[in-house]
C-alpha cells in the first residue's frame, strides 16, 4: 500500500492545525512523539518524516534501513510502555531559524531540515521543538503534560509513503497506531477494525456467491445468480417508492455522441472521467450520467405548464473511466447503475420537489435500518453558471432542509460544476459513515438546452431540474450493506430465503409441497436434496446466512407442520405450514429488518 498526495496533503493539514487538537488528538499526537523516541532507540539512524494525529489514531513516517516486521512493532511498543512508564514531560523550546536548522543539521535528520527550510519567513521567526527524556522533535505542539497521560495505545501496521507524498521522492515506512483514553474505547475500536476485515464485501461476496471481480474486466464486478436476486429485490423497492412519488420510467442509450456533450458542459469539464470512443467517424462517449439523454426526452414534444412536473426514473447502465489500481471492489467501479430520477419542473413547484425527493430518501433508507444524515454543499471554484443563480439554487436547498426539519450540516465547496446538492450520509453497523443519495437542484442544463414550456397565458418559462439517486448505485449500495449486515441480509433481501431440510428420503416430498407453499407466497424457498447429514446442511445453510431453515420429519409430515429455526438461533415446532406461510410473507412485503441482530459488543 502506498499513501498518495493527497492523503499526504491532508495529514500535514492536520499536522498544522495542531492548535485546534482536542485532548484526544493532542494524546494521538503525542503518542506519534512516543513512537518516533522508541524507534530511534532502536535504530540510531533512523530519519523522520512527519507524524500527526489523524482520525481514530496517528502515524509517522521514517526512513529505516530496513523493512519493519511484526515483531519490530511489538519491540516498537515496548519500548514506548518503557516511556509511559518513566513519566517524562513533554517540554516546549523555541530557537530561530539558523539555530534550528544547526540543531536538526547535527542530528542528521534531512526532512526536518526541509520543513525548516520551506518554513514561510512570517513562522520561521520562532520554530519550536518538543522534548521528552532524550528524544526532541520539531513540533507546534501542543502535547500532553507527560507520557504517563498517554492512554491504552496498539501498533497496527506499517506501509509504504513516498516523502510528501511524492513518488520522485525516497520511500519511507509509515507506521500507524491507535491511542485511546480508555481500555474499553481501544477494545471498541479493534474490534471495529476486526469486524471490518471480517466483512470485507469482496470475500462475503465471493463465499454467499453474489459477485465477483475478475482482472479480465477491471473495476466491473460480475453478478452472479444470488448477487442478481439481491439486484432484483433493491430495485424492486427502488421502482415502487419511485412510482408512489409519481415517477414513470424511461431508458436511454450508453452510447452518446460528442456535440450531446458539449452541450451538457460534459466534454469540456468531466471529459478526463469518460470513456471516448469513435463510433466510425463521430467521436462519442460512453455516458457517464443520464441526464442529458432525458433533456432530449423532455424535448421531444412542446410541454406546457399542467404537463409539470415531469418525473422520470432511469436505471440505465453509466460509464466512468476510474483508475483500476486501487482494490476497491464495489466502491469504485466503471460500470454502473443508479436509482437515478430527474424532475424537471416550473420554478414554483421547486420547493414541493425538493421535499419529496428528501421524503423519498429517507423513505428508501428506512427498511434497511438507516437513519440518514443530510449535507448541503455549495459551489466549488470550477463551477457552470452566475452566482445569482447558484445564491437562488442553494437558497431553495436550504429551505428544503430547513422546512423537513432534517439533520443536516454545511459542506462550502463541495457541490458538482453544474449544480448545488443535497448529499445524504449513512453510518453503517460499525458506525463507518457512507455516503449514499445525492439530491441536485439544477438550472444550468435547462438553460444550456434551452428547454422551455408553455405558461397559462401563452408566454414560455424556463423549467428547473432535480437530479437524484437515492441508492447511489447498485453496485455501492450492494458493497455497503453487505458489509453493513456482514452478509446476513434481512428476510426480504436474502436471495435463499429459506431452506427446507428432509431429515430422510421419504420425507423429500412433503419438503416439496412446503417449498411450493413458499413459493406462491412470493418467498425464494430452496429444498436441500443432498444426501449429506441433516447436521452438515444445517451447517451450511447457517455458513450461507439463509434467514430460515425447516427441517421436515415424520411428524411435520403427518401434521402438515413446520419447524422453523432461525438464522439467529431461534426455533419452534410444530407450527402449523399455513400459519407459517403468511407469517414469513408479511415479513417479506412489509421488507421488516428481520431476523437480524446487530452483533456489536454491549456498551
Ligand atoms: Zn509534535
Ligand atoms: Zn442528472
Amino acid at each position: 500500500m502506498a499513501i498518495d498526495a493527497d492523503e499526504y496533503r491532508s495529514a500535514a493539514n492536520e499536522l498544522l492545525d495542531a492548535g485546534a487538537h482536542d485532548r484526544l488528538d493532542t494524546m494521538r499526537h503525542s503518542a506519534a512523539h512516543v513512537m518516533a523516541a522508541a524507534v530511534l532507540e532502536l535504530f540510531p539512524e533512523a530519519r523522520l518524516g512527519i507524524g500527526p494525529a489523524i482520525k481514530d489514531g496517528f502515524y509517522y513516517d521514517f526512513d529505516l534501513p530496513r523493512p519493519l516486521t511484526p515483531v519490530d512493532l511489538e519491540a516498537i511498543e515496548a519500548k514506548m510502555r518503557e516511556q509511559v512508564a518513566a513519566d517524562l514531560a513533554f517540554e516546549r523550546s523555541e530557537l530561530d531559524r539558523p539555530a534550528a536548522l544547526e540543531r536538526l543539521e547535527g542530528e542528521e535528520q534531512p526532512f526536518k531540515v526541509e520543513i525548516v527550510r520551506e518554513l514561510p519567513d512570517e513562522e520561521a521567526e520562532v520554530v519550536s521543538f518538543y522534548r521528552h527524556g532524550e528524544f526532541s522533535d520539531l513540533c507546534r505542539g501542543p502535547h500532553l503534560a507527560s507520557t504517563a497521560d498517554l492512554g491504552p495505545f496498539k501498533l497496527l501496521n506499517s506501509a509504504a509513503a513516498y516523502w510528501r507524498g511524492d513518488e520522485t521522492r525516497p520511500m519511507l515506512q509509515r507506521i500507524y497506531g491507535t491511542v485511546w483514553e480508555t481500555q474499553e474505547d481501544l477494545d471498541r475500536y479493534l474490534w471495529r477494525l476486526e469486524q471490518a476485515r471480517a466483512r470485507d464485501h469482496r470475500r462475503l461476496g465471493r463465499e454467499l456467491d453474489l459477485f465477483t471481480f475478475h482482472p479480465e474486466s477491471p473495476a466491473a464486478p460480475f453478478w452472479h445468480p444470488k448477487g442478481m436476486v439481491l439486484w432484483r429485490a433493491l430495485e424492486a423497492w427502488s421502482r415502487e417508492v419511485r412510482a408512489d412519488g409519481g415517477f414513470s420510467e424511461v431508458r436511454t442509450p450508453s452510447l452518446v455522441r460528442r456535440e450531446l456533450w458539449e452541450q451538457s458542459g460534459h466534454w469540456d469539464l468531466y471529459q478526463d472521467n469518460m470513456f471516448v470512443l469513435d463510433d466510425y467517424d463521430h467521436p462519442s462517449g460512453l455516458k457517464p450520467m443520464n441526464c442529458p439523454q432525458e433533456i432530449l426526452v423532455y424535448k421531444t414534444r412542446s410541454r406546457s405548464y399542467r404537463d409539470l412536473p415531469m418525473r422520470f426514473a432511469d436505471y440505465s447502465v453509466l460509464f466512468r473511466k476510474e483508475l483500476t489500481g486501487a482494490l476497491a471492489g464495489m466502491f469504485r467501479v466503471r460500470q454502473l447503475t443508479q436509482d437515478d430520477s430527474h424532475v424537471f419542473c416550473r420554478d414554483d413547484q421547486v420547493a414541493d420537489e425538493l421535499r419529496l425527493a428528501l421524503s423519498l430518501v429517507n423513505r428508501q433508507f428506512a427498511p434497511f435500518g438507516f437513519q440518514p444524515r443530510f449535507k448541503l454543499a455549495t459551489r466549488p471554484d470550477k463551477k457552470l453558471g452566475s452566482d445569482e443563480f447558484w445564491d437562488m439554487a442553494e437558497g431553495r436547498l436550504r429551505e428544503a432542509l430547513e422546512v423537513e426539519e432534517l439533520p443536516w450540516t454545511l459542506d462550502p465547496g463541495g457541490a458538482a460544476f453544474y449544480a448545488p446538492k443535497i448529499d445524504v450520509f449513512i453510518d453503517d453497523a460499525l458506525g463507518r459513515e457512507w455516503q449514499m443519495a445525492t439530491v441536485q437542484l439544477d438550472y444550468q442544463l435547462p438553460q444550456r438546452f434551452d428547454l422551455e414550456y408553455r405558461t397559462a397565458d401563452g408566454g414560455f418559462e424556463r423549467p428547473a431540474m432535480i437530479h437524484y439517486a437515492i441508492y447511489g448505485s447498485f453496485e455501492r449500495f450492494t458493497g455497503v450493506i453487505t458489509e453493513h449486515f456482514a452478509g446476513a441480509f434481512p428476510l426480504w433481501l436474502a436471495p435463499v430465503q429459506a431452506v427446507i431440510i428432509p431429515i430422510a428420503d421419504r420425507h423429500i416430498e412433503y419438503a416439496g409441497r412446503v417449498r411450493d407453499a413458499l413459493a406462491a407466497a412470493g418467498l425464494r424457498a430452496e429444498v436441500d436434496e443432498r444426501s449429506e447429514r441433516m447436521q452438515a446442511k444445517l451447517r451450511d445453510a447457517q455458513e450461507q446466512q439463509i434467514p430460515v431453515m425447516l427441517v421436515v420429519g415424520d411428524r411435520d409430515q403427518e401434521a402438515g407442520a413446520v419447524s422453523p429455526r432461525l438464522r439467529t438461533g431461534r426455533s419452534r415446532q410444530g407450527v402449523p405450514l399455513e400459519e407459517f406461510v403468511d407469517h414469513l410473507r408479511a415479513r417479506n412485503e412489509a421488507r421488516e429488518l428481520w431476523p437480524y441482530e446487530d452483533n456489536a459488543p454491549a456498551d
